[in-house]
């Protein structure tokens, strides 16, 4: 998120200081768009950053901030026009995470992906040259943003592909293993309707990223495939980790099992960078308007 954001949208320096180390995985950033009043409308964001001489004061909370706890910078959304409103006057600032002023709380305890931490992040009293703020010029923060989540959609449509391969995977020698009436789960045709629906779904998915991905290799940020390859994925890894976990039965229930944790890791993919419903809206409304231009 935060590399691709500084890749189309950073000055020459700034992708010259961050980009080569957040590819080597020396600096983590963190993408700090989210706020308590603003998930799904990010345009309705509140976190401010006024000018103060040569530079901004942020302040204003941001909310599920992945990587906070370890990040060496902050990718901050904030209002640098305090009379605009939606999507208009935000832009985008690289924090430096040891700044005075920022204060990253505990993190919450989630559902899934444990080996992740997404916290509450503070700023009082911030203060940021103007050589953090990402192209050296106001108001197109949001923009910048929505480039790096269109890539973080398609890394997650593609994701989703992964988990589902890795989820038919286990629950193939599983249904070849377990014997009920004397047969192999394996060889039950209803076992094998969800082994196939499974297959079947995961690659349309795979289908649909690819195209994504070569769409987005020709030079075009095509928002429409992206979209509805994150939500047709997102969806679909969440139908195979539920056949995969009904193949399994009671087992399936228990903790310490692989597709447990994968059925509560992948809900999560519904949700973050656009949920399901917001893709939905992304989808229809790019049709609706090319109808309309017609
Ligand atoms: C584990 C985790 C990690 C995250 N990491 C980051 C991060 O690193 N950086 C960051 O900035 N954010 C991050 N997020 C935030 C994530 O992007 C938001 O949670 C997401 O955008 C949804 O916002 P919300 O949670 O406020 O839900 P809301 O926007 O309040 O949505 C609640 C429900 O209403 C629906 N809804 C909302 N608007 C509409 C509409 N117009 N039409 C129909 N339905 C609608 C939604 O689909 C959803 O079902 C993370 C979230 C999680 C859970």
């Amino acid at each position: 998120l935060c590399s691709q954001t500084l890749l189309d949208y950073g000055t020459e320096e700034q992708k010259t200081s961050y980009l080569p180390g957040m590819a080597k995985g020396d600096i983590i950033g963190a993408f700090a768009l989210t706020e308590p009043e603003a998930g799904s409308d990010a345009g309705s964001l509140k976190t401010a950053a006024l000018k103060k001489g040569n530079g901004y004061i942020l302040n204003g909370q941001k909310r599920y901030i992945t990587n906070a706890p370890f990040a060496d910078v902050f990718l901050v959304m904030a209002r640098t026009d305090p009379k605009s409103i939606g999507s208009e006057g935000v832009s985008a600032f690289l924090v430096d995470s040891k700044t005075p002023g920022i204060e990253v709380e505990e993190p919450p305890k989630m559902l899934g992906q444990k080996g992740s931490l997404a916290c509450e992040v503070n700023f009082k009293d911030v203060f940021v040259s103007t050589e953090g703020l990402v192209g050296g010029v106001e108001g197109n923060g949001l923009k910048a943003a929505l480039r790096g989540i269109n890539h973080a959609r398609t890394h997650v449509a593609a994701t989703c592909v992964g988990q589902a391969i890795r989820l038919i995977n286990e629950m193939i020698p599983f249904a070849l293993n377990r014997k009920q009436f004397d047969v192999a789960l394996a060889d039950m045709p209803t076992i094998q309707n969800m082994i196939a629906d499974s297959y079947t779904d995961m690659n349309a998915a795979k289908s649909m990223t690819l195209e994504a991905a070569r769409l987005f290799d020709l030079g075009s940020i095509p928002s429409l495939e992206i979209s509805s390859a994150k939500y047709f994925a997102s969806e679909m890894v969440s139908r195979v980790a539920d056949n995969a976990l009904q193949i399994l039965g009671g087992a399936g229930y228990m903790e310490d099992n692989v597709i447990t944790r994968m059925y509560r890791d992948t809900r999560l993919f519904r949700l973050y960078e656009g949920t399901s419903q917001i893709q939905q809206r992304t989808i229809a409304r790019a049709l609706v308007k090319k109808q309309r231009e017609k």
